[in-house]
């Protein structure tokens, strides 16, 4: 079959890779449509190490499956994690955090970019026939941006502003609106604003920021200067959401953390059946984040425009 396969930060496409085969409480499942995502291309800078096929947002249709033949046929998008349901972090129901987990095109599990993967049918989830492909593919980055939700109650009269306005800050602006809290975006270019302005949301300008006024403060930009502009935004006894990786390690002042007794919360992979529900409910309009769709085949050249500024979702489509 046709993969992008990751080996030495070298990304190459291949043609005559096999079919995998699933293992018990597998399902075979054939990707219609995967999206490039951030996490992506900071494997491929080698940031964690991993060699096979690369890719973690997709969906596809179930064409094998022994233990359950009934859902050969189903449409269906995958949770990443693929957890061992053993370890004493899964028994405490912290599947995420398995600590013998595998992650689809992260770690140790062939990923999305391929004619076929294989995922345990227990994180295989059935998507609606009113949800079309185009729009089903962000249910996991979309899932990501309202782990934010689970992990913090925020009131509407919170102000709340969201650094960084890239693929993840816009999905996670989208949810965020829908609490009805005071929401600012930190927008840098002129197209990031007017997709913020075409969902009524309002952006800011970095040097715009009124200081230590904002409850909660969610950094989506992976940088030292995008957490700088958080620290300096967040009110005393306030929250800041990190919602990307870094590069490295950062430095950062903690006694004024303490001082001013700021939360810091890591957050990473979310709820998928809520996503669908405002995928469904179109509640969220992540298809006006595409920007290109390019066939597997020419994933190498979709991966070379993806660094672009100013692009924001790129999808590779089989046929
Ligand atoms: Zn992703
Ligand atoms: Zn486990």
């Amino acid at each position: 079959m046709q993969a992008l396969w990751l080996e030495n930060n070298q990304l190459t496409y291949q043609d005559n890779i096999p079919i995998p085969k699933p293992r018990q409480g597998e399902a075979l499942v054939h990707v219609n449509l995967a999206g490039i995502c951030a996490t992506d291309l900071e494997l491929i800078k080698g940031y964690y190490p991993y060699t096979g096929i690369l890719g973690h947002e997709f969906v596809g249709e179930i064409v094998q499956a022994i233990d359950a033949p009934e859902r050969v046929g189903e449409r269906v998008v995958g949770e990443i994690n693929i957890a061992c349901g053993l370890c004493d972090t899964c028994l405490r129901g912290h599947f995420t955090h398995c600590e013998r987990r595998t992650v689809l095109g992260i770690i140790n599990q062939a990923g999305a970019f391929a004619e076929y993967l294989c995922l345990p049918l227990k994180n295989l989830i059935s998507v609606s026939e009113s949800i079309p492909d185009e729009v089903a593919v962000f249910t996991e980055p979309l899932a990501a941006a309202l782990e934010i939700q689970e992990q913090i109650t925020i009131f509407p009269t919170n102000r709340v502003l969201v650094v960084g306005a890239g693929r993840l800050g816009q999905l996670i602006a989208q949810t965020l609106v829908l609490t009805g809290c005071h929401l600012q975006v930190v927008a840098r270019h002129e197209k990031q604003r007017q997709l913020l302005a075409t969902r009524q949301i309002g952006w800011v300008d970095e040097n715009a920021i009124s200081q230590h006024t904002f409850d909660i403060v969610i950094e989506a930009t992976g940088s030292v200067e995008g957490f700088a502009l958080a620290r300096q935004a967040v009110r005393p006894r306030g929250t800041i959401v990190l919602k990307s990786t870094y590069k490295g390690d950062i430095s950062v002042n903690f006694s004024s953390l303490v001082v001013d007794e700021i939360r810091l919360i890591g957050s990473r992979c979310g709820p998928f059946a809520p996503a669908l529900r405002l995928l469904e409910n179109r509640l969220v309009e992540p298809t006006l984040l595409i920007d290109y769709r390019y066939p597997l085949s020419e994933g190498l050249q979709a991966f070379g425009r993806i660094e672009q500024p100013g692009i924001f979702k790129i999808l590779l489509f089989l046929t």
